[in-house]
């Protein structure tokens, strides 16, 4: 048989199977890190994909190979349409995952049951009602914390996605694991990354390195398990001896993960990136409404891929903020 995904591997031989796809630009919190302080533009509505344009999309990638495909925005949860989407792409033969803020997730409890939807990453940056007001501008802490529980009492397997940034919340590292004792839930700390308009600089970021130090200054090495990562994993995994639920780092600044990448990016406007950090983007909505295949442009795309965060390889070159310019903000790319 035909090898399936063999027009979804890149010059460095890595398969290309995990699709992203970002439904809007749009979203119901403001996060300092993600979003610019002025917001960012929105174009008229024709220039984003409708539902039945990300089916087409979707299909497409997912004939080349693709098996997994996670929605997020931009909050995916707030297009209108959503259950459509969802709906529609429940009919390919794909793995389906959402990453949301959970501030209206209960909404959806019935639909993702329903649909077997079970992978869920949500952002929470704090456990603390003031300091989730600071970071989001918005008031919606009960709401997220109340719908975590929901969902985990209703059996899902909920990953936690939290940013550090120096000075805000690296002293909430230890009640984030500590969270982990009862609850079966997977906490993942991300490092702090830049993006265009989001005031990045090396000072307000927690490494890895330090997450260790601040782990093994509370817990005694013996306690802390290091865990086996799955292929692909972006994170290092990690459980306190005896606790329910486990934690990772998302080291994407000072320990890239790229020799395993394999993700593909498609923003709400159609555009095809193949690294969070790639400025180039292929414009497959455009070749979709001319009644183009978008096949070659997608091989196009992938081939162009470079090693390392899109060619910037070294941690001077990728803490370069004039770099991020040409790049989108994280709400506008789809995180
Ligand atoms: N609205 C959804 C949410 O809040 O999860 C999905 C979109 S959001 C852009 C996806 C993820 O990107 C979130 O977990 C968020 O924390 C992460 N993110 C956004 N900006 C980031 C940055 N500068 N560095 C690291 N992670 C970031």
């Amino acid at each position: 048989m035909m090898e399936q995904n063999l027009e979804l591997v890149d010059r460095f031989g890595r398969k290309h199977n995990y699709l992203r796809i970002s439904l809007t630009e749009r979203c119901n919190l403001r996060c300092t890190y993600c979003m610019p302080p002025e917001g960012v533009e929105l174009g008229p509505k024709s220039q984003y994909m409708t539902a039945d344009e990300i089916l087409k999309i979707a299909s497409e990638f997912v004939a080349m190979g693709v098996t997994k495909i996670r929605l997020t925005g931009g909050e995916p949860l707030i297009r209108k349409d959503f259950e459509k989407i969802l709906r529609s792409l429940a009919n390919l033969n794909v793995e389906l995952a959402i990453t949301s803020n959970a501030v209206i997730l209960d909404k959806y409890l019935e639909l993702f049951k329903e649909l077997g939807v079970e992978n869920l990453n949500l952002s929470l940056d704090s456990l603390d009602q003031e300091k989730f007001g600071n970071i989001t501008r918005r008031n919606y802490f009960d709401k997220v914390m109340s719908n975590i529980q929901l969902f985990l009492d209703e059996g899902f397997k909920l990953k936690i996605n939290a940013v550090l940034i120096k000075g805000f919340n690296e002293n909430e590292i230890v009640p984030f694991i500590e969270w982990t004792k009862d609850k079966d839930l997977h906490v993942r700390f991300i490092e702090f990354m830049p993006f265009d308009g989001n005031s990045w600089n090396m000072d307000k970021m927690v490494s890895l390195q330090e997450i260790k130090d601040i782990t093994f200054q509370h817990y005694s090495e013996d306690k802390v398990v290091r865990l086996i990562d799955k292929p692909n994993d972006t994170a290092k995994n990690y459980r306190i001896e005896g606790y329910k639920g486990t934690f990772a780092v998302i080291s994407s600044v000072t320990n890239p993960f790229c020799d395993s990448c394999n993700r593909i990016r498609l923003t709400s406007d159609g555009k095809l990136k193949n690294c969070l950090f790639s400025s180039g983007e292929s414009d497959l909505l455009a070749v979709l409404r001319k009644g183009d295949s978008i096949r070659d442009l997608i091989c196009e795309n992938l081939a162009s891929k470079l090693k390392v965060r899109s060619g910037k390889n070294t941690l001077e070159d990728f803490t370069n903020t004039e770099w991020h310019k040409t790049n989108r903000s994280m709400v506008r790319i789809g995180g």
